[in-house]
């Protein structure tokens, strides 16, 4: 029974009921079709705009900010070449801080003009007669249309495009018509790169150092190119940036040469124009970026006005660029049809287009994770947290070869979380809670709370469920593509060395006869301490011992699949030893988790004990209590002592399990757990979640899917709105949140269409809302490009033209054989709702 307080208040559903519609609570979302579109110009909801409106390519992406904007109140003009990290220490609360960041890369934006001798363009000063941004997220442009009037009374028109290069990494382009309206005379033109910029895109980090660049060189190439060459300071990455600027007027080439102009760090042109009422200017802007990250490359100055050489016209450029894009939605197709609500397929398309702007086939090979906000803005300063988790299943089924590529990314940093695990008195690898550069640990041990003004400590980092994450993430890639050789190479080392780790955190007690794993922090960040205890952590906590379980469990599980040499070499290698798979399987058998005296799975040992909190109170008197953690340090209070989570927890474990795979778990361990009491599990926890996290109401909506449709597809709305009306208030203007994007997707098909790939084949189980239509989506499965339609009473399944044998496809219990150019037709009976 929920306590008399709780009410229905904590928790989406139960708190408000939202309406399957996007734009709900008056707020327009202005998406349509393949078009993101913002009519007018508000500098409050600038951030939120250039974060929405970033172009990126995988290797680096861009802000949607103005071309002429400088970091200021309203406007943050970023560049985040992945995997570009420096770290800096900082002077906080009388002590150093160290902290490594995704490096905003010089800006190579900048394009500005002037009418006569009037100011420079500045919309924070002119009169704004019209102000539009579109983002096509089909072709990756970005289109921005403007109309100003001077103080002097020069109306002035013009038009930009801009993209970053799907199609060749180091390129992006911006061409720009201006189109003096009521004026002839003089009409002058600034084009620059500006290396002078720092970190500071989040208000709550400000207090830091944020100077990552120092200017190497900058000079002109020929008469139309310049370079801006800059080194980060501690991590030594050497980036350079070479910009051509060409100028049209009503289509012919301008040949006069332009004036260079530049101070340390910053370099450019400017450009004058005689011009008429009239007359259409056009600037094309094209940029070139390389760095000392890039392979093949030893002078990157010179690399990049290699590949600024082979960037043609911008509109030659821009066909490659949406041919490559092209491709990609060739591998993301996904249509809804008859939808009640035609605004879910526009934001799923965003979600899956800014997925793909952070990680493609440009940023195979290249040593780069997840950042769990994008490239697209500095919360969280680019580190990869356990979000990647989230966002595998989706690269698994659509472009597995990326998928392999960027695990990668955690094999190569094995050692590092060999020697943590080393330092931390355990064996095996433990992974980072926030991994950047080399896997070292990178999470804050001070965070700032914004609504007390104090820095506080941050256990945050005692998340080691993370590596769960990591060893998952290599099985279920595992999974989908049957890949032995990833999971003989790097996917079954990281899955033994995790388990390793794990299974040396958990200490046996006697006197339980069980398996205990303490001091640690699961999902929910709100606790990580037992109130007023001096130790920092919590035991026992369910979700972390379950998945122990689980991890062990696969562990012993990969040994029997790698063929006999493979597995002879790598447990020689790891001296894996008889005793140690023993006690594996010991501790899979024994491991504690903690129950409610009515048998509820608790979060941890001990929660129980904790107190209610008065939700009506608090939402009576703060509104927004997502972030409960802050608003009680600030009454002095803290969340440590209340049944308060931020997200999931608990419930992770029915997001990652089958009722069927958690019943085995519980069953092996020898406890009387009943799938039955699933549902009084999910309204429980649901009651006492705040929602701080956007991960929250993806896993919600998984967990629901089964028994409640309607209240699922409630979070599931709420997860689609998370970046899109920035359901937190401001935080999606310091980076989109990739997880919960990428995982609206993912709940689309592997939870809602009920997709599996399991047992060596495609299952389709699905649990269909009507209210979505049809669901038509392709994935690629062992050779096979695979169309799937979903409706509520039938499922159809495809498989395109080739020549590759059949695969096995199974919905609710039949199996069949698909072959290349056969259709397969399911019927799922009844209309479920
Ligand atoms: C969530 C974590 C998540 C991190 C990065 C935090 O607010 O609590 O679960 O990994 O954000 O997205």
């Amino acid at each position: 029974m929920p306590p008399g307080g709780l009410r229905h208040r904590a928790g989406i559903a139960t708190s408000r009921r939202v309406s399957k519609v996007l734009g709900q609570d008056g707020k327009l979302i202005p998406i349509a079709e393949w078009t993101l579109c913002y009519e007018g110009y508000s500098p409050r909801d600038e951030g939120l705009r250039e974060t929405l409106c970033t172009t990126g390519n995988g290797y680096f992406a861009t802000r949607g900010a103005a071309p002429e904007s400088q970091a200021d109140a309203t406007h943050y003009p970023g560049t985040y070449i992945a995997g570009c990290y420096n770290e800096l220490q900082s002077q906080v609360a009388g002590g150093t801080v160290t902290n490594e960041s995704l490096v905003n890369a010089p800006n190579w934006l900048p394009l500005t003009f002037a009418a006569q001798d009037g100011p420079w363009l500045d919309l924070g000063t002119m009169d704004i007669l019209g102000h539009q941004l579109e983002l096509d997220v089909r072709r990756g442009v970005l289109t921005r249309k403007l109309r100003v009037r001077d103080g002097q009374g020069h109306i002035t028109r013009a038009t930009s495009r801009r993209f970053v290069h799907m199609g060749a990494a180091h390129l992006a382009a911006l061409e720009t018509t201006i189109v003096p309206e009521n004026w002839s005379g003089r009409l002058r033109i600034r084009s620059e790169l500006d290396g002078t910029v720092e970190n500071m895109g989040v208000a709550r980090y400000r207090k830091l150092a944020s100077r990552h660049l120092i200017p190497v060189e900058a000079r002109s190439l020929d008469a139309a190119v310049v370079l801006l060459v800059v080194d980060t300071c501690q991590s030594h990455i050497r980036i350079a940036e070479a910009a051509r600027t060409r100028l049209f007027r009503n289509g012919e080439l301008v040949t006069e040469a332009p004036t260079l102009i530049g101070k340390p760090g910053r370099i450019g042109h400017d450009m004058v124009l005689e011009v008429a009422a009239a007359d259409e200017v056009t600037v094309e802007k094209t940029v070139a970026i390389a760095t000392s990250r890039d392979h093949a490359t030893s002078d990157v100055a010179r690399a990049a006005s290699d590949w600024l050489e082979t960037a043609e016209s911008f509109d030659q450029m821009l066909g490659q660029h949406v041919l490559a894009w092209a491709h990609l939605w060739g591998r993301f197709q996904i249509e809804l049809k008859g939808s009640k609500d035609d605004q879910v397929l526009p934001v799923l398309r965003l979600s899956t287009f800014h997925l793909l702007q952070t990680v493609s086939p440009n940023s195979m090979d290249r040593d780069v994770g997840i950042p769990a906000r994008g490239l697209h803005g500095e919360a969280y300063r680019g580190h990869v947290f356990w979000d990647d988790m989230f966002v595998f299943p989706v690269l698994n089924l659509h472009l597995p070869e990326l998928s392999r590529s960027l695990k990668a990314y955690r094999y190569r940093r094995l050692p590092a979380a060999r020697r943590a695990a080393r330092e931390a008195g355990h064996v095996g690898a433990m992974y980072p809670w926030q991994s950047g550069s080399d896997g070292r640990e990178q999470s804050a041990l001070l965070h700032l709370n914004p609504k007390s003004g104090r820095w506080l400590p941050d256990s945050t980092y005692l998340q080691r469920h993370v590596g769960i994450a990591v060893a998952r993430s290599a099985w279920q890639h595992y999974q989908a593509t049957g890949d032995r050789d990833f999971l003989g190479q790097q996917g079954a080392e990281m899955i033994l060395e995790i388990a390793r780790f794990f299974a040396s955190t958990a200490a046996y007690d006697r006197g339980r006869d069980r398996y205990a794993i303490r001091g640690v922090v699961g999902p929910d960040e709100f606790h990580t301490a037992y109130p007023d205890s001096p130790e920092t952590g919590i035991d026992n906590n369910a979700y972390t011992n379950v998945m122990t379980t689980w991890l062990l469990l696969r562990a012993a599980e990969v040994l029997d699949i790698l063929p006999d040499h493979r597995r002879t070499e790598l447990t020689e290698k790891l001296q894996v030893t008889v005793s140690e798979l023993q006690r594996w399987e010991h501790i899979s058998r024994r491991m504690f988790v903690p129950f409610h005296t009515d048998g509820m799975i608790s979060q941890f040992e001990g929660y129980d004990n904790l107190k209610e909190l008065d939700w009506e109170d608090y939402y009576a008197r703060y509104g927004d209590i997502s972030r409960l953690d802050r608003i009680l340090e600030a009454e002095n209070d803290s969340p440590n002592r209340y049944k308060v989570s931020k997200q999931a927890d608990v419930l992770m474990l029915f997001y990652l399990l089958s009722a069927d795979e958690l019943g085995e778990i519980f069953h092996r361990l020898d406890y009387p757990w009943d799938p039955g009491s699933i549902p009084a599990t999910v309204e429980y926890y649901l009651a006492r979640t705040s929602n701080g996290s956007t991960l929250s109401a993806l896993v919600h909506a998984w967990v629901l899917a089964r028994a409640n449709r309607e209240r699922a597809l409630d979070y599931f709305v709420e997860a689609l709105r998370s970046d899109i009306a920035d359901v937190q208030g401001g935080t999606t203007a310091e980076g989109v949140h990739l997880a919960a994007m990428t995982g609206t997707v993912d709940v689309l098909q592997r939870c809602f269409a009920g997709l599996e790939l399991r047992d060596e084949a495609l299952w389709l189980n699905p649990y269909w809302p009507r209210s979505l239509g049809t669901l038509e989506f392709s994935v690629l499965y062992r050779d096979h490009m695979i169309t799937l339609s979903i409706a509520d009473h039938t499922v159809r399944v495809t498989s395109g033209p080739g020549g590759f044998p059949a695969v096995r496809v199974g919905c609710r219990g039949e199996l069949c054989d698909l072959s290349p150019g056969q259709t397969l037709e399911f019927s799922l009976g009844q209309p479920a709702d």
